[in-house]
């Protein structure tokens, strides 16, 4: 059978930075080395891909919690308001009429951090567990992972653009709270997150997955 072979299997490593193939160190035991093109440092397979994901993707859904039961900003609007959570805030920017910034700090702190762990949760359980889902099924949810993280800061942005327009228009005023902190190091160690997975794993897996079909394929052969 022909299938195209990873690059670890003929000695090469690629850089994840900016996909170099490089000729792996000939010193066995050598586990990393810096790119020669971009300087970033490269693995045959990132250590502890998976132990590293899992961890920083349970201390970010523990965080969601604190960040979302914390009050994010106080709305005072026309004087008035109380610290509100995430939630709480997005209801209260809808019932004042700025519904699109209300759509966008919820689809920026809730569905987008939620979908993200959702995601590095079932990657994680992909590798571990040698689940039988498609690798190109599973590259996808890598890449939509990978894709929506650049979103993230979305919501910092927000408050930045929040606080410019209260400064300018004074129909309202907005405090940060504690909640914010949470809530941005959930951003943080998702970041981080993402980048400790390996997606090569998941081919890693398919290629032991297909070994196996052709050794079996080969066995019934012989008989
Ligand atoms: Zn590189």
């Amino acid at each position: 059978m022909n299938r195209p072979a990873r690059a670890l299997s003929q000695g090469f490593w690629t850089c994840l930075g900016c996909r170099l193939l490089v000729k792996a160190p000939e010193k066995r035991n050598t586990l990393s080395c810096l790119c020669p093109r971009c300087g970033a440092r490269m693995h045959g397979r990132v250590e502890g891909s998976i132990m590293l994901t899992w961890a920083l993707t349970i201390t970010g859904a523990l965080l969601l919690i604190p960040a979302n039961i914390l009050p994010v900003m106080t709305v005072i609007y026309l004087g008035a308001g109380e610290p509100s959570t995430i939630v709480g805030g997005t209801l209260e920017l809808y019932q004042n009429g700025l519904w699109g910034i209300a759509l966008i700090v919820f689809v920026a702190s809730v569905a987008v951090p939620v979908m993200k762990l959702v995601g590095l949760v079932i990657l994680c359980l992909i590798v571990q567990w040698r689940l039988d889902v498609a690798p190109r099924q599973a590259m996808r949810i890598y890449r939509v992972v990978n894709a929506i993280g650049r979103w993230s800061l979305l919501d910092l942005f927000m408050i930045s653009i929040l606080v410019a327009l209260v400064d300018m228009g004074a129909i309202a005023e907005v405090a940060a709270g504690a909640g914010s902190t949470a809530f941005a190091t959930v951003v943080v160690v998702t970041m981080f997150a993402v980048r400790a997975f390996d997606p090569r794993l998941i081919w890693d897996i398919y290629e032991e997955k297909m070994a196996a079909v052709d050794s079996k394929a080969r066995d019934e052969e012989r008989e």
